[in-house]
């Protein structure tokens, strides 16, 4: 018997990264295209795939917000959204009309919380979450085994956090609250203030602590809602230097033992590295693929 060959979709707010895969160890192509209007972006993609041949299912990891509610209308649909042109874009209903296959859908973050936990740092956890920090801040969870949903996905980017003392005058960079976490340890907010990405900075800036205590109180606030067996952290201000030792030092002092497991051994960087989110859409995939 062959193996089902499946289509992924990395939907990203300056990129979709596509993909064709059996497995995580047979992603056989891959290609990134950039996003431009909802029109072109959407026609390249389903062309790339229509190109390639049949797949079994396809499964998109969308940037938000998106409505995942199956008994919506807008099932499958950017909601509102700064970015031009994308509010009320349909991404999986081209998908399903000129691929005719199943199509799974969820955030990217809770698709890479997903890959995580089937793949990478988080199996054998029966709770875990995956935060990206990045051009945003953005997470998801799993608990045994699905993905996290409320009203819409979750939005912990968005949490409150205390201000560093030394960080009292920053209005922050959140269009919608200001100095939420986002606001505060997304890139755009590192080089608002200090000009420069947090990797660029020098190790002994302040820059660093700063930043790692914005993110030491999101795990805090993440052991106390979840008591998660393990959180990922991963996104491009993740990749600076020294930060994870930074946020996990100060979440344990934070945590003063109070929680079932110290930060020091819940939290790591991805166990996929950079590779969360396609596997996020594998996962998707291979799960719509079983469903029909
Ligand atoms: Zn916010």
């Amino acid at each position: 018997m062959t193996k089902p060959i499946y289509g992924l979709v990395e939907a990203g707010g300056t990129k979709f990264v596509l993909g064709i895969a059996s497995g995580k160890d047979d992603v056989r192509e891959t290609v990134r295209i950039p996003t431009t209007t909802p029109d072109e972006t959407i026609r390249a993609m389903v062309d790339w795939f229509l190109a390639r041949g049949p797949v079994a299912a396809v499964g998109v990891a969308s940037f938000g917000p998106i409505d995942l509610d199956p008994a919506s209308t807008r099932y499958g649909h950017i909601t509102e959204t700064p970015k031009p042109h994308w509010s009320g874009t349909d991404l999986v209903g081209p998908l399903k009309a000129r691929l005719k296959c199943q199509v799974g859908l969820d955030t990217d973050v809770n698709a890479a919380a997903l890959a995580e936990y089937l793949w990478g740092a988080a199996q054998g956890h029966r709770t875990s979450l995956y935060f990206t920090v990045g051009t945003g801040v953005g997470g998801g969870a799993v608990i045994g085994g699905k993905t996290l949903r409320g009203l819409s996905h979750p939005e912990m980017g968005h949490i409150r956090v205390t201000r560093h003392p030394h960080d009292l005058k920053f209005a922050g960079t959140c269009p919608f609250h200001g100095d939420c976490l986002e606001g505060l340890a997304s890139g755009p907010a590192v080089i608002a203030r200090w000009g420069k990405s947090l990797s660029d900075l020098p190790a002994d800036h302040e820059a660093h602590d700063i930043i790692a205590h914005y993110l030491a109180q999101l795990v805090v606030s993440m052991q106390a809602v979840f008591e998660p067996g393990q959180i990922s952290l991963g996104g491009g201000v993740m990749g600076t230097a020294g930060l994870i030792h930074r946020v996990r030092d100060m979440a344990a002092g934070l945590g003063a033992g109070y929680f079932a497991s110290s930060a020091k051994e819940v939290v790591t960087l991805p166990g996929l590295g950079d590779r969360s989110g396609l596997l996020g859409a594998l996962a998707l995939a291979m799960s719509a693929g079983k469903d029909s």
